[in-house]
């Protein structure tokens, strides 16, 4: 077919639901052509990727834990030996303990603080490092991130400061692979109702302050995170790399509450 991302073949990381951020990319990415493989973290989730891998003629390509770099050379090697090399990479994994995404940042624990920062930022240059060998004709990859790496918010807390530091390494990551036409960016989403927002305290406040506020006066969807991500996926976006681009109905210019907003 003529889509955007025809003859593209692709890694997407992060798919738990069809609620996930990663679904709505990978519907994306098939819609305009891509030929994709998906990875599941854990048993569980097996069961709920298959299906959805199977609406999209999608590969599974195997179980990541991203604590365990064995799990991550398995499905890299896997994904080389069913799609033969990537054109893209989506990383769309993030975790902290739920009972430290509530009440207060400075009260986070070394041992939840390493996590954190283990699952939601080094795995982006763990990902990287693999999927740079597979890309020989270049690539682009692509994670996720979130407000609350620029501005304090509610509950975010060390995701936060895990967000910052995922957002620093697209930068750094752009700097080292750029040389080898491989491109990476960032989308940053506004609040959507997925598993891992479940776990931020208040989630529902977040959600209504967004849509009372955002320029566009709404949230987002997973299908409009996935429809932005094939600018930066694809060749119309191939001038751009080590890019933070916004998805958020405009929310990030905001400086104060609209006056037009009623309380919450
Ligand atoms: P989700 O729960 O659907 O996806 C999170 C994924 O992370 C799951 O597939 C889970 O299996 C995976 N994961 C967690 N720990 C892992 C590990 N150790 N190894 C491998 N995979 C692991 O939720 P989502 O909201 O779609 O999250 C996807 C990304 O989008 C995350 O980086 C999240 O921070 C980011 N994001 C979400 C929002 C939002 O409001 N939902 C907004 C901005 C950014």
């Amino acid at each position: 077919s003529g889509g955007l991302m025809s003859g593209k073949r692709g890694l997407v990381m992060g798919v738990a639901n069809n609620r996930s951020i990663a679904w709505g990319i990978a519907k994306a990415a098939h819609a305009q052509g891509a030929k994709l493989a998906l990875t599941y973290q854990g048993e569980p989730l097996r069961k709920r990727v298959e299906p959805l891998a199977a609406d999209l003629d999608a590969a599974i390509v195997g179980h990541c834990d991203v604590t365990d770099p064995a799990t991550i050379d398995a499905v890299f090697a896997e994904t080389e030996r069913q799609l033969g090399g990537l054109d893209f990479l989506v990383h769309a994994i993030a975790f902290s303990d739920k009972n430290e995404l509530d009440g207060r940042y400075v009260d986070t624990t070394a041992e939840n603080f390493s996590k954190t920062m283990l699952i939601s930022c080094y795995s982006f240059t763990a990902v990287a490092q693999r999927a740079e060998k597979l890309m020989s004709e270049g690539g682009s990859m692509l994670t996720l991130t979130y407000y609350g790496a620029e501005k304090w918010m509610p509950h975010y807390n060390v995701m936060g400061v895990a967000k910052a530091a995922l957002e620093a390494s697209v930068r750094y990551l752009a700097a080292d692979l750029g040389p080898k036409n491989i491109r990476v960016n960032a989308i940053s989403a506004g609040p959507i109702k997925t598993l891992a927002a479940s776990g931020i305290g208040d989630f529902r406040y977040i959600l209504k302050w967004n849509e009372l506020n955002a320029p566009l006066r709404r949230t987002v969807t997973i299908d409009e995170v996935g429809d932005a991500g094939m600018y930066l996926l694809s060749d119309l976006g191939r001038a751009v790399t080590g890019e933070v681009h916004h998805v958020d109905a405009g929310y990030h210019i905001v400086g104060m509450k609209n006056p037009d907003a009623p309380d919450l």
